[in-house]
This record gives C-alpha cells, structure tokens and sequence, in this order.
C-alpha cells in the first residue's frame, strides 16, 4: 500500500458532485489510500462513501489551521481540484511531496506539476475538466458521468423530516429557488410558484422547497404566491436528508447549484434553470436532465449579480419548465426492457 493521496475537494457542492468521478475513483483505489480535504459538511456525503478514506475539514477561516493534521498522515501525493492559491500553500506546508493542479492564481512555484488544461477554462464540461486533472495525476478514472447512491442513513433522515413535515407517504417534487452564488443564478420565485402549482394540479404532488439558510428569502416568496401545495424545508436538511429528499422525490427542479447536479447524479428526472453560467460548462449532462437556458449576447458572464436586468432568466419562461417537467415525468413512467 502506497503512502496516502491527499485530495482537496471543491468548496461548492455543484463542483464536487462534477468531481465525484474522480472522488470516487481515489475513494476505491486499492494502491493507496484516499485522504479527503474539503468543507466540514461533505464529510457525511463523502466518508461513508469511502470506507478505507480518511476526511479532514477545511474551512476558510483557518485554511492553514490543517497542516499538522495532513502531515501527520504523510500524504504522498496532492491532488488539488480547486485552483486557489490557498490549497496549494497548505499542501506545500503540509511537506507533501508532489502536489499536482492546473496552472492558476500565482502559485505555479508551489506546484511539482502543472497540469495544462489544453483548452481554455469553461470551454468544456468541468467533469472533463476535472477527469483530466486526475489521469494526470496517474488516477485510473472511468468515463462516466457522476453517480451517486443514497444510503439507508439518507434515507432515514429524509423519512424523519417528511413525517415532521406532514408529507409522508404522499408523492413530491424538490424545488431549489435559491442560489449562494448570487442573484445571476436565480429565476424569479413566481415561476417556481407556478411550477409548484402545475405539479400539484397535474401529479397531486406538493413541492419541498430546499436550500441553505440564506436561500429562505426566495423560498418564502415562493411559499407565498403557491401557497399550500409548498413545504418550506429551507435551512432544514443537512447532507443526508437532502440526499434522501431529492431519491424520494419525483422530479426536482433547481437553479444552477449544487441541488441540481446531486439531483442528476442520483438519475432524479431534474429541470436546471441558468442564467449567468454557462451549461456547456456545468450542466448535469444526463438524459434524465433538462437545461433551460437563454443564449442572450451577454451570456454566459460568470456574474454573480446583473448589470442590466437579469434579461436571461427572465426570458425564461414558467411554461418551459412546465413542460420539461412533463415530459420528464412521462419518459419516467414508460416501462423499461426490464420492467
Ligand atoms: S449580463 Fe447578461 S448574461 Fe449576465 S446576468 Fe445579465 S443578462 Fe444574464
């Protein structure tokens, strides 16, 4: 068994679950064991996962603070799949040996190698992106798109809050209206409001509504304007009941977040809505999937907030994800070869 190789996870959930090809193939990798680094709260989606990994937390506020704790555990190799000059810093205190990413942000003298990307960044899928920053690093990854299981625990969490919340047993649908990045990424909440209405009169399902604590804003207004057939469950479901939520549901429909592509890679029928990113970057790119974007001259701009209007998500229209979602529930009920 060779010495550990240290990866250093995506801080946003979208990233990693794109990443979850290559997390995976460290996870399970027989020659040497994997030793995470990442955000406090993966832990609960990536250590049960990997059984034979280690996960050490990170947070912005101490980045340093795990040095000692890495070097302790004598980490061959790091991978680094963010490109932040801080990640590379803390592997370089940390004395592991090689510590190999892209070429990025002044820290080029901190890196044993330098990954060129080829092409430029945010031309290609970032699951390619990442997919090529591993097989430099000698990783055997298969070409695949992310996939994820929920466990029993997932499960069981989800099954704890739905009875909380009164939706047991009843058929549902998640909807994610809000976005950390910004308000570029979210779609007005009375399109969700409208989406929660269609459901609920064509599925008989109500909407969860999810996100982070900071999203409650756009949840309470889409919890206004559809009223009951919405379940406010925002800033209620860490890691696992999230997982769970999004296995049990129906559909799920979501901005461009980290919500979306974990509903992707659990093969949950999932409408994403963008607006200042890009979908040949980071969309979830699944059959299962629908991508609803307006290709204005200005997009995609990466900005976090709108300059002039928010002119791509609102040309989008509630009828569009409608639709989507329609169509996504029918393929899901068509018999398959094995059924
Ligand atoms: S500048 Fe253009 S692409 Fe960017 S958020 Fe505004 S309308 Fe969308």
């Amino acid at each position: 068994m060779g010495r550990p190789l240290l990866v250093r996870l995506p801080n946003w959930l979208g990233d990693l679950v794109q990443a979850w090809p290559v997390v995976q193939a460290a996870g399970l990798d027989r020659s040497r064991p994997a030793l995470f680094l990442g955000p406090a709260s993966f832990a609960a989606l990536v250590g049960p996962r990997f059984a034979s990994s280690e996960y050490i937390s990170w947070s912005r506020a101490r980045r340093f603070a795990s040095a000692g704790e890495i070097r302790r555990r004598r980490p061959g190799t790091a991978l680094l799949l963010t490109d932040s000059l801080s990640s590379a810093i803390l592997t370089a205190l940390a004395g592991i040996p090689e510590r190999i990413g892209y070429a990025a942000e002044f820290r080029d003298l901190l890196l044993t190698r330098r990954v060129s990307r080829g092409i430029p960044s945010r031309a290609a899928p970032r699951v390619q992106e990442y997919l090529h920053l591993a097989r430099a690093a000698g990783l055997e990854v298969e070409e695949t798109l992310p996939s994820i299981e929920a466990l029993q625990e997932d499960r069981d969490a989800a099954a704890s809050l739905r009875r909380q919340a009164g939706i047991e047993g009843e058929p549902f649908a998640v909807l994610a209206p809000g976005a950390t990045f910004g308000a570029a990424k979210r779609w007005e909440p009375a399109k969700f409001a409208a989406l929660a209405a269609a459901l609920h009169a064509r599925e008989g399902a109500r909407s969860v509504l999810v996100g982070a604590k900071e999203d409650s804003e756009p949840a309470r207004e889409v919890a206004r304007i559809a009223g009951a057939c919405t379940v406010d469950l925002v800033g209620a479901t860490d890691l696992p009941a999230l997982v769970g939520l999004l296995d049990a549901s129906i559909l799920v429909a979501s901005n461009d977040s980290g919500v979306m592509h974990l509903a992707a890679a659990l093969r949950k029928p999932t409408v994403g809505v963008f607006g200042s990113t890009s979908p040949v970057w980071s969309a979830a790119l699944a059959p299962w999937v629908r991508s609803l974007y307006a290709a204005y001259p200005c997009s995609p701009c990466f900005r976090r907030t709108c300059p002039i209007g928010y002119g791509c998500l609102r040309s989008i229209d509630a009828t569009q994800a409608i639709g989507a979602a329609v169509e996504l529930l029918g393929t899901a009920r068509l018999p398959t070869s094995a059924s």
